[in-house]
């Protein structure tokens, strides 16, 4: 009997927030501006390394089909990401993802999806759960009921098993302006679900761009919150940080402000790994290794 060696060539490459973007649009989703190529040649001339595409996921009956990509374009969409993985490689690595709003009954189509690219993500920006209609986390102040639904879903997203990070977590902040106790209980929920789940959180570059909002506390931006990050802060959970590009411009240009913001709040931003099986021409496994931050040093934290 011959021996047949099997070659499996594995390849890791490690990288740090600074040269990384995993948050980016393109014109697919409707809002977003810019070809798929047209992000990674800026990515490349803004110092990533490493840019994830990270379009607005569609689901098969097209919920939130004015504000996300359509069902119809996923192949099209797969297609770029992966001629332009090709163009670049060896330059930039890129890395084909969905951004999605997550709702249980889309488990299964998710789970699907998720074995089929290189990563998911999620993020809560509507709070209706009637396919007719809308509740958007930007148009309307928040109460909080709305709070309280918003953990709960956020909450949900965490614990489906799914997502690689959870997207701005705090973009409540943009429309409930108060910091008071069913903030911090929110924000307290979000955290420790988080962290039992070993996911992410994102502090969102798209959310500083929007500029600065007045409250009865002083100025602030809508989302990220500092308060939010402080509190982050004490528990030894992963923390990422995105541009949430929309376009191409957009694709590295608030990285110092997330690297000075997270200092401030007394945040280490995790690390990247990225496993390629060379055997295959595309999937990458990406996990992401961090949660210690400076201020948790001798302090022990409870898990949930
Ligand atoms: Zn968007
Ligand atoms: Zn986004």
């Amino acid at each position: 009997m011959s021996d047949t060696m099997f070659l499996y060539i594995m390849n890791m490459q490690t990288y740090t927030q600074e040269v990384v973007n995993l948050h980016t649009h393109s014109y697919y989703c409707g809002h977003g501006f810019g070809e798929v190529a047209e992000y990674a040649q800026e990515g490349l001339k803004q110092g990533l390394k490493l840019l994830g595409m990270s379009e607005h996921c569609p689901v098969p009956d097209n919920r939130w089909g004015s504000s996300r990509m359509s069902y119809s374009m996923l192949d099209s969409y797969t297609k770029d990401c992966l001629a332009t993985k090709d163009e670049f490689d060896g330059k930039l690595e890129v890395l084909r993802g969905y951004e999605c709003d997550y709702l249980r009954q889309y488990q299964s189509y998710f789970a699907e999806l998720q074995g089929a690219c290189d990563y998911l993500f999620f993020g809560v920006h509507d709070l209706s759960l009637d396919i007719g209609s809308e509740y958007s986390m930007f148009w309307n102040p928040l109460t909080k009921d709305d709070l309280i639904t918003y953990t709960k879903f956020y909450v949900e997203g965490l614990e489906s098993g799914l997502f690689l990070f959870g997207a701005h977590p705090d973009v409540f902040c943009h429309s409930y302006r108060a910091w008071d106790e069913e903030a911090i209980a929110c924000s307290k929920a979000i955290l420790e679900c988080a962290l039992a789940n070993d996911v992410a959180l994102e502090i969102n570059g798209n959310g500083m761009r929007k500029g600065l909002v007045k409250t009865s506390y002083g100025t602030r931006y809508a989302y990220p919150h500092h308060e939010f990050w402080k509190l982050a802060s004490q528990y030894p959970v992963k923390v990422i940080c995105n541009s949430d590009a929309h376009k191409p411009s957009h694709v590295n240009d608030s990285m110092s402000r997330c690297l000075l913001f997270a200092q401030e709040c007394g945040i280490t931003y995790s690390s990247f790994q990225v496993e390629k099986d060379q055997a295959k021409s595309s999937g990458a496994k990406l996990s992401l290794i961090g949660g210690a931050h400076p201020g948790l040093e001798g302090k022990r934290v409870a898990l949930p």
